[in-house]
């Protein structure tokens, strides 16, 4: 299955992709889409039931829909750095014998179609290919050996990057959680759709030109590695959204550098997740 969240009247709801039609939730009782994960197998089934007869004010026309993000705010946003092989080596970095984390705000999040807005007090603004994985089922602790009972479903993330901010001083945040510096959707895929997270076609384009273009087997650390390490420390929550690193290509360790400028269109595409598609405005 495949969720996204509605921007309506509501201001957000969720809804399911069913039989080429959009069909919200609200009215199934999941008012947003933290609800619904956190809702297990029967919220699974409710969803299952109401989309195949639901009333005909929650079918919504593929075309004539607009986005936020899957998951507006997440509890929380947890990234990967230097989590590929050819981009640890690109900047020229050390390859990790430990996983690199740093985070996002939940203000950073923004959806498919809508614009990255490039700071005015930063002139090093750069784009970050990303695969992410949403969790389901919480937990402390998990084993290895258990991530697949605790990953809802996975999209897509373009960890937006102000160079000059991330490189002022050791610690990355600053430069990654400006405002709209997390596009994420356009959907959720449910991990049922995913046979293995861990062989997937990414790439990123930069006005139609080629700029990432990898596979998610050459992540250094994989989603139960990841999964593992990060519940070693802290209570992992339904929603919570984990975005595994970035291949080669991003702007900044290109000869010479490529920073996103107004009216640029930046579209990441995962196999199997769709596209994500963001223009560039200036603030
Ligand atoms: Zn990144």
């Amino acid at each position: 299955m495949q969720f996204v969240t509605l921007q309506d009247a509501r201001g957000h709801e969720p809804a399911v992709v069913f039989d080429d039609q959009v069909i919200g939730l609200y009215d199934a009782g999941f008012h947003d889409m933290l609800a619904l994960i956190a809702g297990g197998a029967d919220a699974m089934d409710r969803v299952l039931r109401w989309a195949e007869s639901p009333p005909g004010g929650e079918r919504f026309d593929p075309s004539a829909i607009k986005l936020r993000a899957p998951i507006p705010r997440p509890p929380k946003i947890i990234c990967i750095g230097l989590n590929y092989r050819d981009h640890a080596e690109e900047t020229k970095m050390a390859i990790p014998e430990v996983p690199t984390v740093f985070s996002k705000y939940a203000t950073a999040v923004t959806g498919h179609r809508h614009p990255i807005v490039l700071p005015r007090n930063s002139t090093k603004t750069d784009y970050e290919a990303e695969m992410a994985v949403v969790i389901g089922k919480g937990g402390r602790h998990i084993p290895e050996s258990h991530w697949r009972e605790h990953v809802f479903g996975y999209t897509i993330l373009n960890d937006v990057s102000a160079r000059d901010f991330q490189m002022a001083t050791s610690q990355w945040m600053m430069g990654k959680t400006f405002d709209t510096f997390a596009p994420m959707g356009p959907a959720i895929v449910t991990a049922d759709e995913i046979e293995d997270p861990h062989n997937l076609n990414i790439s990123l384009t930069l006005n139609g030109q080629v700029m990432q273009s990898s596979n998610t087997r050459n992540l250094i650390f994989d989603v139960p590695k990841l999964i593992a390490h990060l519940s070693s420390v802290f209570t992992l929550e339904p929603g919570d959204v984990i975005s595994t690193g970035t291949p080669a290509g991003v702007g900044f360790a290109r000869k010479p550098p490529v920073y996103l400028k107004p009216g640029d269109e930046v579209v990441v595409e995962v196999e199997g997740l769709g596209q994500l598609m963001n223009p560039v405005v200036a603030e």
